[in-house]
């Protein structure tokens, strides 16, 4: 979870967007996956609720021109593919999901339509009655112009399109059709939508990892900021609550950073907010969250670890930011040291209520005389 930019050529956050972030999910974080994933679902439920009453409501349509024998596979396969639509919409009000789930339900979502449209193209290759297929001929191109509604990447978008242009091209090979002049005009159309899919869908991903970033990052830092920190800290609490496993925050502050500020002006104390960040995050492990708590004030929290484990990492971060320096105009070398409050989550406490024995542990560590990690009280019983 935490944010390697510098060291990853994937990584996007710090260096902008890069292409390989359009391409395949490598360089997304965790977080910003999971986003994706329920962005998707979202996505899916409306089309799959409008889907799953519009492919039965033709039914009848077949019914007055149909012979009954293609007419009873064909409607019922409807009914079945507007049933599986139907769960699948259903399905869609469980929004925690992984990418992988999103994606099996947006493969779902596509393999209905397309399903019926192969099943029509062999039960109706014989003419039955000339302009039946016409209910069905436009299922390619609607699975493929459904798909624009999604962020996607490259990778992603074009296993999903490359099945529909081969299942079209296979069942027109299949079917004695391939030189036939509607036909390749079909396979051109198909082709042609694909490649606007391709760009739209690229081009929503784009569009939402900026937006992402711009609304989940500290732009000096590159840190995630309080709103996006918090959000992965309530998923952490719920968790732990859930196995039983410890989560301790620490909540770091800067000592007399207002001194660095008018000493040697903001530029400069920005840039030891930059390489305290570096130094923390070098210290922390991938699953451990760290942010931007506001002004010269940042939080990590440490799932999966106790007090006595989250005081080691503190202690760690305490002596590594004494190591650091950066160089000055004049040739010498500028340290800083930060203060830290511990404070593990107990049984039945609110996260307001660890954001306050933190807080106040951290308060402490500035009294006692600063440079120092000091662990919080536990809570007060009401
Ligand atoms: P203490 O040891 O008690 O924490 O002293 P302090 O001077 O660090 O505490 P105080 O909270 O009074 O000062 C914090 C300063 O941090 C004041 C503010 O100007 C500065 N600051 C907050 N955000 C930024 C920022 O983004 N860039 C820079 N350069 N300074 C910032
Ligand atoms: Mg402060
Ligand atoms: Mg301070």
């Amino acid at each position: 979870m935490i944010n390697k930019a510098p060291k990853h050529p994937f990584r996007l956050w710090l260096q902008g967007l890069s292409l390989p972030d359009l391409l395949d999910v490598r360089g997304h974080s965790p977080d910003f996956s999971g986003s994706r994933a329920g962005y998707i679902n979202t996505r899916i439920q409306p089309l799959a609720l409008v889907l799953a009453l519009l492919i039965p409501a033709w039914i009848p349509v077949d019914a007055l021109f149909m012979p009954q024998g293609e007419f009873m596979v064909m409607a019922g396969l409807r009914v079945v593919a507007g049933t599986a639509l139907l769960v699948l919409f259903f399905g869609c009000a469980r929004n925690q999901l992984t990418l992988s789930q999103a994606r099996f339900r947006l493969a779902v979502l596509m393999t209905a339509p397309l399903l019926l449209y192969a099943a029509a193209r062999l039960v109706l290759n014989g003419d039955v009655a000339p302009g039946l297929i016409l209910g069905y001929s436009f299922f390619p191109v609607l699975t493929v112009v459904m798909l624009t509604v999604f962020p996607l990447t490259l990778r992603e978008a074009a296993s999903f399109t490359l099945p529909v242009v081969l299942l079209y091209a296979a069942l027109e090979v299949a079917l004695g059709r391939s030189t036939d002049l509607q036909s390749m005009g079909g396979l051109w159309l198909l082709v042609l939508v694909t490649l606007v899919a391709i760009w739209s869908v690229m081009g929503q991903l784009l569009m939402l990892l900026r937006l992402y970033r711009q609304a989940t990052r500290d732009p000096l830092t590159g840190l995630f900021n309080r709103r996006a920190l918090t959000e992965q800290i309530e998923l952490e609490r719920a968790r732990s609550r859930r196995h039983g496993r410890p989560l301790t925050v620490l909540l770091f502050d800067l000592d007399r950073f207002k001194r660095i500020n008018d000493t040697h002006g903001h530029l400069l104390g920005d840039r030891v907010l930059q390489t305290f960040a570096r130094v923390v995050e070098d210290n922390l492990r991938e699953t451990d969250h760290f942010g931007r708590w506001g002004g010269e004030e940042f939080l990590a929290a440490l799932p999966e670890t106790g007090t006595e484990g989250a005081q080691t990492v503190a202690e760690r971060v305490r002596q590594a930011c004494e190591q650091a320096t950066l160089p000055l105009a004049n040739g010498q070398r500028l340290g800083f040291t930060t203060s830290i409050g511990v404070a593990t989550l107990q049984p039945e406490e609110s996260l307001d209520s660890l954001f306050n024995r933190v807080d106040e542990a951290l308060y402490n560590a500035k009294a006692y005389g600063r440079n120092r990690v000091v662990e919080a009280e536990a809570p007060t019983r009401e």
